[in-house]
């Protein structure tokens, strides 16, 4: 019998009496590493109930303290951050080394949440009238939720709770029901670190209990994040119940390469950006636009990505590890053979790729596609998987076109040594996050991460300071104290010339 994960109820560490679970499974090994509870609606109600029973006592824990508490939180992470790596690698599959920058960028999230005394300053301006200031604060909502994706199992719960809790909001996390683990240590360390219970609760399950807590009255605000259809459905479900919500999905990165670009830098950039992780970052570059001269750089791509190779997430040779289950490499084989089968040039191969002694994992050699146009089933779906397309453009206009046609808005960037065209580039394109000379440019936490278009439904992104407006609201405080008694009785509004 594999180990049941447990749901965190005010504070508290519960087995769910459904009798539904799901098998969460190494993608490499397919060994049942535990099996996760569809939570009960009654039990989804309990957590909201103890978020909303915490709220009133955190909401008044004066701001430095909830400062000091994320200061020991990070500790802790840091302290426990191989121990957190290997949970996540071993059920989403993804190295150990990557596994660890995912812990990192998480914990930078937290190091964020220690300004929070500065973060929530609100704004002032004195004698708006004669006598009278205008001031205002930021307060919190209540209980806000998080719905994460399977891809980054601590970085993206920890873009999530973290920054809600530091304003001064509870929070009820329903983490992907594929890697589930890594949250239930990153809350375990989060009691540990002091934080009173209730204060951050886990739910678990799929579909269901993300319809649950979209339209549960005492839910404020959503942030989610998976793929696009998922983000929409979400983004109008939570809205249409009068919900703050930002939802982030999926979507289809370019790189732009200049044949004036220096070269290695470009291949080197591509390998990591195209297949690390699998291809599953949601801004893992799977465009290459090579413009004029650089489209005679494919057969060099080629040698580069051909030397590296996919592996469990414990061996060191190995560049990345296996997809996350087995639809998802059944979507990236049908992808590529409807790309051979519409035309394109298959460089390089990687659907008949296996591991020795890991044959059944769900891994993909890397795959290089040539002469991929617009209209083509793998340039319109996202793959998700260690694929790269080259595309081909006479321009950097035609380039900057290419992508702007494209609907999604994650991420994008450009390879270059010509400032003017970097300029035009990241002023022209129509994409919420710009590398330029760098691959996968997501924002560190003082910024927010910015994705455009049918890559983020909402208004205020994630961290940074669009984070904590995101989960505050705005009191606005107009006063005006009597030195002297004053003729009164004006019931005009008061205007000043
Ligand atoms: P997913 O949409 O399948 O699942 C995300 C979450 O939604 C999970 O918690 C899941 O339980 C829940 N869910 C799934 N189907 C649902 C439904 N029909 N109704 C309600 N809830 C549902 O995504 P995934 O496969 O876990 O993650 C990969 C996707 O996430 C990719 O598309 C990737 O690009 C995207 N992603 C986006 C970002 C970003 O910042 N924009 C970051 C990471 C991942």
């Amino acid at each position: 019998m594999s180990q049941k994960i447990k749901l965190l109820v005010d504070g508290a560490f519960v087995e769910s009496s459904t009798p539904t679970y799901l098998p969460v499974e190494n993608p490499a090994t397919l060994e049942i590493l535990a099996e996760v509870p569809l939570t009960l609606p009654e039990e989804i109600n309990q957590a909201v109930n103890a978020a909303r029973r915490a709220f009133t006592t955190w909401k008044e824990v004066a701001t430095p303290e909830r400062a000091r508490l994320f200061l020991k939180y990070q500790h802790l992470l840091k302290q426990h951050q191989n121990e957190i790596a290997e949970i996540l690698s071993r059920e989403n599959g993804k190295t150990f080394l990557d596994a660890m920058g995912d812990v990192w960028r998480g914990i930078e999230v937290v190091e964020h949440a220690c300004n929070i005394p500065t973060l929530m300053m609100g704004e002032t301006v004195e004698n708006v009238a004669r006598g009278v200031d205008t001031y205002s604060y930021v307060q919190p909502l209540g209980v806000c939720a998080g719905i994460t994706p399977f891809n980054f199992p601590a970085m993206i719960p920890l873009w999530m709770f973290p920054m809600a809790i530091a304003c001064g909001n509870t929070f009820v996390l329903k983490p992907s029901e594929q890697t589930p683990m890594t949250s239930i240590r990153l809350a375990e360390l989060f009691l540990e670190a002091g934080f009173p219970n209730g204060v951050l609760n886990i739910v678990h399950g799929a579909k269901d209990q993300v319809n649950h807590l979209l339209t549960h009255p005492d839910i404020k605000a959503i942030s989610f994040v998976g793929s696009v259809p998922v983000a929409e459905h979400v983004y109008r479900t939570g809205t249409q119940h009068l919900k703050r919500v930002q939802a982030f999905g999926g979507a289809k990165n370019h790189m732009v390469v200049m044949p004036d670009a220096n070269k290695q830098q470009v291949i080197n950039s591509l390998v990591g950006a195209s297949c690390g992780a699998a291809g599953q970052r949601c801004m893992a570059i799977s465009v290459a636009v090579l413009v004029g001269e650089a489209q005679q750089w494919a057969e060099d791509i080629k040698t580069a990505l051909s030397t590296i190779n996919p592996g469990v997430w414990n061996d060191e040779s190995a560049a990345y590890g296996p997809l996350i289950n087995r639809q998802s490499k059944e979507k990236v084989l049908r992808l590529i053979n409807s790309a051979h089968l519409e035309g394109a040039k298959i460089l390089l191969d990687g659907s008949n790729y296996s591991v020795k002694g890991y044959e059944k994992g769900y891994f993909v050699g890397p795959t290089l596609l040539g002469d991929v146009t617009a209209d083509m089933s793998v340039y319109k779906e996202e793959i998700f998987g260690p694929a790269l397309l080259l595309m081909n453009a006479a321009s950097l206009d035609e380039g900057i076109s290419i992508i702007n046609s494209n609907p999604y808005g994650n991420g994008t960037s450009i390879f270059t040594n010509s400032g003017a065209a970097a300029r035009k580039f990241q002023h022209e394109i129509e994409v919420g996050q710009i590398g330029v000379n760098i691959p996968i440019p997501v924002p560190l936490p003082f910024f927010s991460f910015t994705g455009w278009r049918r890559s983020f439904f909402g208004d205020l992104h994630a961290y940074g300071k669009q984070g904590v407006r995101f989960y505050t609201e705005t009191k606005t405080i107009t006063a005006r104290w009597f030195e002297e008694d004053l003729p009164g009785g004006n019931v005009n509004m008061t205007i000043q010339l």
